[in-house]
């Protein structure tokens, strides 16, 4: 037998033996991406397997920084890293499996896709980007390939093995990439600051979702270089106006003329269907994050974890020093798991405000409470009495028709179904003609497909008011099941009408 494929078995083994490792998702640069199962959640993850022999110094400090990279990065729309192990041959890096693959391969199967599905993608993907750039990480290697989609088919950005953090001031110096996605002074290995690169890549990879096809091709190297430095590409028939003038906007040579990542949510082609979420624009950085983290830890997950044998000491204590062992990553990933849909609580004895007096007098913040995608919570800090805090929080609920059952005098379990899945819902049902349905007015039919879409597309949540110092409140509102999109979906539509 192979000497060096049993040490490798065998040295994998004591690695992963939290995971029982299954089959090949794909193959990269220096090794496999396997899917696996962690023992201890159930939850599926996708390992990246690096073989060190594989890898040279310069190849070493590359991966180093793609993981000191993935750390920091906390969002809805990047691949979520969960943990590194190492051994003397290989190093893995566990991360959050995104089922449905590569945007490439969707793109590929489908050709070119409907304008609405290509700039819901975008939209994901430029809010993933520019929470990249807001933590000084710039990409540089974004393409189809590199852009992943969970079951659910939201993208999310993943490999940022020539990602590199941006230092202010400095310009980055490494030429690299796709050359069919890469910007003209990238290939012309000019000095160029960071953002405005990724920013083309975009433009590429809109051009070639809706197009089916690149703006820049050819076989020839030189002859490929060329037609990206002229930046001139063919503009098919059928784009819409609004993509068109958005695309022309990015595919501009000059950098410093190429339009930013603020000016395209200007756009007026992007702000079509815009999610809440992504128009909030919630702002917190890696370091805002830990600090959260430190602060707030899901009471559920903890008595989880002591029924599973662990020392909740150690878990609290682990948690707030940030540290990578066993405790950390089973308490991210129970949380990140704990999302399964229950309608149980939507009884009938739904309380309705029962006067409208309030003022104005407060602050809301949106921040994710704890790690991950699904744990956002909407903060609400409020100078007025906590009575006429409450009274606002329902007249908004009432507004945005979500449906409460009281649990205690300032503490709420709520349940809303998004409108714009109702209406989805009742299209494929066949039951709807043309008019877009109340936000409640759900569908009657009783399909299987009605009624997955219903578990799916209903999110339940839980307020909870409390004193935060002096005369000062903060409601916390935090989902205790359905889809995490859209938990933020119904925080942004909470924020607007309540600022
Ligand atoms: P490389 O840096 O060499 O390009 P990637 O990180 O892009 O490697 O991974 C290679 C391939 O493995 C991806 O293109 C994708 O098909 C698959 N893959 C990577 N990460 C995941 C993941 N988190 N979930 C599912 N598949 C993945
Ligand atoms: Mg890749």
């Amino acid at each position: 037998m192979d000497k060096r494929k049993s040490s490798r078995s065998s040295s994998s083994r004591n690695a992963l033996s939290n995971y029982i490792v299954g089959k090949t998702l794909g193959v990269g640069g220096f090794g496999k991406v396997k899917l696996a199962t962690h023992i201890l959640t159930g939850l599926k993850v996708a390992v990246k397997i690096l073989d060190r022999q594989l890898i040279n110094d310069s190849a070493a400090a590359k991966v180093k920084r793609e993981i000191n990279i993935m750390r920091l990065l906390v969002h809805p729309h990047v691949v979520r890293l969960y943990e590194i192990k190492e051994t003397e041959s290989h190093i893995y890096v566990v991360m959050e499996y995104m089922k449905c693959g590569e945007l490439f391969d969707y793109i590929t199967q489908k050709g070119r896709i409907h304008e609405d599905e290509a700039r819901h993608f975008f939209q994901q993907i430029i809010s993933g980007v520019e929470h990249c750039h807001r933590c000084k990480i710039v990409h540089r290697d974004l393409k189809p390939e590199n852009l992943l989609l969970d079951a659910k088919l939201n993208v999310k950005i993943a490999d940022f093995g020539l990602g590199n953090i941006m230092c202010d001031g400095h310009f980055l110096k490494t030429s690299c990439g796709t050359p069919n996605y890469a910007a003209p002074e990238v290939i012309s290995e000019r000095l160029y600051a960071g953002p405005e690169v990724d920013v083309w890549s975009c433009g590429v990879i809109l051009y070639a979702i809706l197009c089916g096809r690149l703006p820049f091709d050819d076989d020839n190297f030189p002859a490929l270089y060329r037609r990206i430095k002229n930046g001139n590409y063919p503009i098919p028939g059928h784009l819409s106006s609004g993509a068109n003038d958005l695309i022309s906007k990015i595919l501009v040579t000059d950098p410093v003329s190429r339009i930013s990542i603020p000016e395209i949510r200007q756009h007026s082609w992007f702000n079509v269907q815009l999610p809440n979420y992504i128009s909030l624009n919630p702002y917190t950085t890696a370091s805002e994050i830990s600090e959260i983290e430190k602060t707030k830890v899901d009471e559920n997950v903890l008595k989880e974890m002591a029924k599973n044998g662990f020392d909740i000491r150690v878990v609290i204590e682990s948690l707030y020093n940030n540290a990578q062992n066993e405790a950390t990553v089973s308490y991210y990933m129970l949380l990140h798991s704990r999302c399964k849909p229950d309608m149980r609580h939507q009884s009938n004895d739904l309380i309705q405000p029962s006067a409208d007096d309030y003022t104005d007098n407060h602050e809301v913040y949106l921040r994710p409470c704890s790690s991950g995608e699904g744990n956002w919570a909407l903060g609400f800090k409020s100078q007025s009495t906590p009575h006429n805090t409450m009274l606002e929080v329902l007249r908004t609920f009432h507004s945005l028709n979500v449906q409460w059952k009281r649990i205690g005098p300032f503490n709420m379990k709520c349940i809303w179904l998004s409108p714009g899945c109702a209406y989805l819902g009742a299209r494929l049902n066949g039951c709807v003609s043309g008019t877009q349905p109340g936000p409640n007015q759900i569908c009657s039919s009783s399909t299987a497909a009605g009624i997955s879409l219903r578990f799916r597309d209903t999110v339940k949540f839980e307020i909870q008011l409390y004193r935060a110092s002096g005369e000062l409140y903060v409601l916390d509102i935090q989902r205790l099941s359905g889809p995490p999109f859209l938990f933020l979906e119904i925080c942004g539509a909470f924020l607007a009408l309540s600022t």
